[in-house]
């Protein structure tokens, strides 16, 4: 049996008898020569050390290392995949980036439907309020709005509309000349989505002031809001003389043939 040397690459140990091999920092791929070999060579391909190549454990990883070196080497090689990973961390990265993006983006519209759930709240709050203060201004008159209730539901009839009849009736006066809504500064209807209601008050400066035709046609059109859920026609000129013109106040120059026109108009229309 010879004596072997052993190499980490720059230098060369020995000479060892193989038991001192055994015990010496090396690998299975540790390069050793002894006398009579030619060139180094790796200890596993060398079959009188056999017993030493089977006292060593199997590298982890195949990478050729030498002596020593090989444990300190282990770990950098070990780190050596994440580096690699790096392209296909990248991307995820850039997903984080755009969940991050799509964060704020839902972060805005949440505050602007709050922003828009809050105006509705004001919105509905000075509805109530201005509600509130019709309601709380309103007064019965001497004036007989129930005929025009009563011809308002045979003319429905007429026409072969039968709206159910409301359990609860309110028309009064009271003063809309604060209302900033214009439209109905003369008249409004509340019942409006309400087939058990009918709620509407009157402006009694706009009542004064109306002939009988206006008169008319001021009921008829917050009746038809009240009980046929209609909404006001666009303030457009080929709107004019319709019963659901906003504008009520410049039928001046209308007479009652004009009225019973436009409300039959509006109930065959209806009644299709
Ligand atoms: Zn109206």
């Amino acid at each position: 049996m010879g004596k072997y040397f052993y190499t980490d690459g720059k230098e060369k140990y020995g000479p060892y008898s193989i038991e001192e091999l055994r015990i010496q920092p090396i690998s299975r791929t540790t390069k050793v020569w002894c006398y009579g070999m030619d060139k180094w060579t790796e200890l596993s391909q060398v079959a009188e050390l056999s017993n030493v190549l089977n006292s060593i454990p199997p590298e982890i990883n195949t990478t050729p290392s030498i002596g020593k070196e090989s444990s300190a080497v282990e770990p950098k090689t070990e780190a050596e995949p994440i580096h690699k990973v790096e392209p296909k961390t990248q991307p995820s990265k850039e997903i984080k980036k755009s969940s991050t993006f799509s964060k704020w983006v839902i972060a805005i519209i949440v505050v602007i439907i709050i922003s828009l759930f809050g105006y509705a709240v004001i919105q509905n709050q000075s509805e109530v309020n201005q509600y509130n203060e019709i309601v709380a201004n309103s007064y019965d008159s001497d004036e007989d709005f129930d005929i025009y209730v009563q011809k308002f539901y045979r003319d429905l009839e007429f026409y072969g509309i039968f709206p159910k009849k409301p359990k609860v009736q309110i028309i009064k006066f009271s003063k809309l000349d604060q209302l900033d809504n214009t439209t109905h500064i003369h008249g409004l209807s509340f019942g409006s989505g309400d087939d058990d209601r009918i709620e509407i008050y009157i402006n009694p400066s706009t009542w004064k002031q109306f002939n009988k035709p206006m008169r008319y046609f001021l009921m008829y059109h917050e009746l038809a809001h009240d009980v046929l859920n209609l909404d006001d026609l666009e303030p457009k000129s080929w709107n004019e003389g319709k019963l659901m013109y906003p504008a009520i106040s410049s039928y001046e120059n209308k007479n009652m043939d004009d009225f019973i026109e436009s409300a039959h108009a509006l109930f065959e229309e209806q009644s299709e």
